[in-house]
């Protein structure tokens, strides 16, 4: 199935659409949250990028 994950520009709210390569040469999908069309087409993987977050093995202990 060919699944796509969005990710919201707006909410940054992440969710699933189906749609096939023709339908994304058009536009993005709405985001269910908001509404808003700013939404990106997400990378089929898994884990995340690194991104300055504040999860992750913290070494060293300040102060
Ligand atoms: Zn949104």
């Amino acid at each position: 199935m060919p699944m796509f994950e969005f990710k919201c520009d707006k909410c940054n709210h992440i969710f699933e659409e189906l749609l096939t390569s023709n339908e994304l040469q058009k536009e993005m999908p709405e985001c269910p949250e908001c509404g808003s069309k700013k939404t990106k087409k997400q990378v089929s993987s898994f884990s995340s990028g690194t991104d300055s977050g504040g999860c992750g093995p913290s070494r060293g202990s300040f102060g």
